[in-house]
């Protein structure tokens, strides 16, 4: 990523977790039957609106492909480093939920790294699976090695 970018990526980011922790505590508010719910909706759909803009502001900055392969790996690189401290911290607080997810995220994105190692070798098709985000490069996947799903739950990348 550019510097000049790092700004409105940073927006982007906090804007779309504050508006997905929002509609949460909208739908807790509502089952709890609190008025508070619609406010926690306008919020969601308030920064929803100002991460729309920020994504299409870094849109209109977007490289070539051989930049965007070079920054698509990188950050590959840098969200697998992160995740191995992150799940032994969770370890450590005795959160198993949060660590079991995180062990899943590691090996899902170590099949990311393999996805672009697979490209350099010609591979063109790529299946995903959306329980825990692995990605089988390749024709027909198998039972997903990470969380266990069936075949048939993968989904082909196709733009
Ligand atoms: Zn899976």
């Amino acid at each position: 990523m550019q510097p000049e970018e790092e700004p409105l990526a940073n927006a982007f980011v906090r804007q779309s977790i504050a508006a997905a922790k929002n509609r949460i505590r909208a739908q807790k508010a509502a089952q709890e039957k609190d008025p508070a719910q619609s406010m926690f909706l306008a919020l969601a759909m308030g920064q929803e609106a100002q991460a729309k803009k920020a994504l299409l502001l870094l849109r209109g900055r977007i490289g070539t492909t051989v930049e965007n392969l070079a920054e698509a790996l990188q950050e590959s690189r840098e969200m697998a480093m992160e995740t191995l401290p992150w799940t032994v911290l969770a370890q450590a607080e005795g959160d198993r939920a949060a660590g079991a997810l995180l062990v899943q995220m590691a090996r899902a994105q170590a099949s990311h790294l393999a996805a672009y190692e697979e490209r350099t070798r010609g591979e063109a098709e790529y299946h995903v699976c959306p329980i825990c985000g692995y990605i089988h490069a390749g024709a027909t996947p198998g039972r997903c090695p990470v969380c266990n799903a069936l075949p048939e739950k993968f989904i082909e990348a196709r733009a």
